[in-house]
């Protein structure tokens, strides 16, 4: 927020400055002939031509000068007025070297006023005036901002850059606000008595680990854990990210780490917590390059913090990132982060956990069953769930009804999971051909027993897709099986078979790009990654998609040889065409049953997985499908 006040400060105070620079110009800078002027107050003009007639027919009687000589004041007689002394205003022409000859000639008294002294002081002045007002202007901000973290002082005075960390003296948060995640917290619970009753460990020489490094998926609740131990133990709570450590000036990260510690030492007991602490403690000279310097003295600095502070002093270190494996081992070793606690998306058990922690403070009718929901999302976060209940929330407040039910649960995991509804498309062509690519995929899903039963077939957009089949994705998502695997590839051929089938294969849409890529890249795994084609069961390539320092992949070679490299793309081709053969060879055999389904989707935009089952039922046999149903 503080940050927010001086950027707009900066932002209306340029365009005033700038605004004013143009305002002094013009008046302090081109006052030349208007000092003289106003004093005379000759508002009536007259022509150049005139004047002339005038000179010639003697009437003039003074002429004076201003303005570089473009600007004349006339006194002239007006023989129309009882020849009475007019002042008039003539602008000259630019180069009249001869009216001067002319005026002389004609005995006129004239005078010259050059571009008056006075003029030039205030143009003068008023050139000074801006940059210093400019200057002066700067000079405040940065003062002003140098005491704001994330202020531009930062620029000025690197060297003693104050650390971009928050403190917390409470964060509120309790153990019973993190759930799903028990293994975790058991871990941590020592954490808090060590924070609160150091004597307790000191007493028998045990030394406490200094660091506890969190591993997990984003959003599985990492932050909220360390916030948590924080809460309990009562103590300030410090958080930094690592990626603003690293900054554009070298030493900045390692003076904000020195900070970060040298506050943390005078508020302890207390809780440092370093949020993605890959963006520091990536190990050092990989990749291209041998990689950053900033980065390695800031992660170099956090070493020599680590160790500099006794394992006593009540200060605990918690980081957390995603991605442990990149990690420098020489954060890992005893005494730095030695302890390290993964926290994973939750079971079905652990998601009711924390749809109940997140349904505390909503109205949620009763007839909803948060079983049910935890059952309907596999493979969700804890801050997936939050999100859920909250996007339902929202639907029921704008639907204007008490609680939440169901429906909004429904319409808030879609959209959770595939994005915002779209409106639906007009009846036509394309919708006809979207409504066969779904039901393409779902009467595939059907029919093939390992494939995951169809939950709906919808052709409301959503996020990027035109229409969606949706499947229930089986609980236990660790195992996958090859004959699961090739279902999923006929599944997701469907779309296109379905396309080529009905409308020949010269009208085949874009719309499979995104099934042909996930089939592509299903097959190319189970032949590389889970040695599950005919070049037997070896894993070739080495996980290329988990390289994550730039260039690594360049350097390490290709394990195999051409040879076998070619033999690979054989092999994904062969697995990609058996799931389209077989994709076209359902939708060939079950043509009326599909022509149906597809008039009733154009006409109910949705169709329910039960129903689709039931009519499918009708003109094929439908295989029963297993389903690890787990209790909870
Ligand atoms: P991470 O740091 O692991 O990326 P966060 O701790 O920032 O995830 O989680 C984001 C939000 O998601 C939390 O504020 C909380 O509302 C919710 N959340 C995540 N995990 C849990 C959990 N295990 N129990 C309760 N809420 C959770
Ligand atoms: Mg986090
Ligand atoms: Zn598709």
């Amino acid at each position: 927020m503080k940050n927010f006040s001086w950027k707009i400060a900066l932002l209306w105070t340029l365009p005033l400055l700038v605004v004013g620079f143009f305002l002094w110009q013009g008046t302090f800078t081109t006052p030349t002939a208007s000092s003289g002027l106003s004093g005379n107050t000759a508002s009536t003009r007259m022509t150049y031509g005139r004047f002339l007639d005038y000179l010639n027919s003697d009437r003039v009687t003074s002429v004076e000068l201003y303005d570089n000589g473009r600007t004349a004041i006339v006194q002239a007689i007006d023989p129309e007025l009882d020849n009475r002394l007019q002042k008039l205003r003539v602008d000259l022409p630019a180069n009249s070297p001869e009216l001067i000859a002319k005026l002389r000639d004609a005995d006129v008294n004239f005078e010259y006023h050059p571009a008056g002294n006075e003029g030039a002081v205030w143009g003068l002045l008023g050139n000074l005036l801006f940059p210093v007002i400019l200057i002066g202007a700067l000079f405040f901000l940065f003062r002003r901002s140098n005491n704001m973290p994330g202020g531009p002082g930062q620029a000025m005075n690197f060297g003693k850059s104050k650390a971009k960390f928050q403190m917390e003296a409470k964060t509120g948060i309790m153990f019973d606000d993190v759930a799903g995640i028990d293994e975790a917290k058991e871990e941590l619970q020592e954490v808090v008595t060590f924070l609160k009753q150091p004597e307790r460990f000191t007493a028998v020489g045990a030394k406490i680990p200094k660091g506890v490094l969190l591993v997990g998926p984003p959003g599985t609740g990492k932050t909220l854990l360390a916030k948590a131990i924080a809460g309990e133990a009562s103590v300030p709570f410090f958080s930094i990210s690592g990626s603003e450590f690293v900054e554009m000036f070298v030493g900045v990260g390692a003076s904000r780490v020195r900070d970060l510690f040298k506050k943390a030492k005078e508020n302890a007991p207390c809780l440092i917590f370093i949020d993605e602490i890959d963006a520091v403690g990536r190990q050092r000279g990989a990749g291209i390059g041998g990689g950053n310097d900033e980065r390695e003295q800031t992660l170099n600095q956090l070493l020599t913090e680590m160790d500099g502070f006794e394992g006593n002093t009540g200060i605990i270190i918690i980081a957390a990132t995603n991605r442990a494996d990149v990690l420098d081992s020489a954060l890992m070793r005893p005494g730095r982060f030695d302890r390290q606690v993964m926290v994973d998306n939750p079971d079905i058990k652990g998601r009711l956990e924390i749809l109940e922690v997140h349904a505390r403070d909503k109205k949620i009718a009763p007839e909803v069953s948060l079983n049910a929901i935890a059952r309907r999302t596999p493979g969700f976060s804890g801050a997936d769930l939050a999100n859920l209940l909250n996007e339902a929330a929202i639907l029921t407040a704008r639907r204007r009804k008490e609680a939440v039910t169901i429906h909004e649960i429904d319409d808030a995991v879609d959209r959770v999971v595939a994005g915002m509804e779209g409106t639906p498309l007009t009846d036509g062509k394309s919708k006809r051909l979207i409504a066969y690519h779904e039901i393409g995929h779902a009467i595939v899903g059907t029919l093939v027993k390992d494939h995951d039963p169809v939950q709906k077939v919808t052709l409301i957009p959503r996020g990027q897709a035109q229409g969606l089949t949706w499947f229930i994705p089986s609980e236990d998502q660790g195992l996958i099986s090859r004959s699961q695997l090739m279902a999923r590839i006929a599944g997701a051929m469907g779309g296109r078979a379905a396309e080529e089938e009905i409308f020949g294969s010269d009208e085949v849409t874009t719309g499979a790009g995104g099934d042909l890529q996930q089939v592509s890249e299903m097959a190319r795994q189970m032949v590389t990654v889970y040695g599950m084609s005919d070049l037997g069961p070896i894993a070739l390539g080495g996980g290329q998609g988990d390289q994550v320092f730039l260039g690594a992949g360049l350097t390490s070679r290709a394990e195999y040889s051409e040879e076998v490299a070619s033999r690979i793309d054989d092999q994904v081709r062969q697995i990609a065409e058996h799931g389209h053969q077989l994709a076209r060879k359902i939708i060939r055999e079950n043509r009326e049953v599909i022509d149906r389904l597809v008039d009733l989707l154009i006409e109910k935009e949705t169709i329910d997985g039960e129903e689709l089952k039931q009519i499918v039922s009708e003109y094929a046999e439908v295989p029963e499908k297993e389903r690890f149903v787990p209790q909870i």
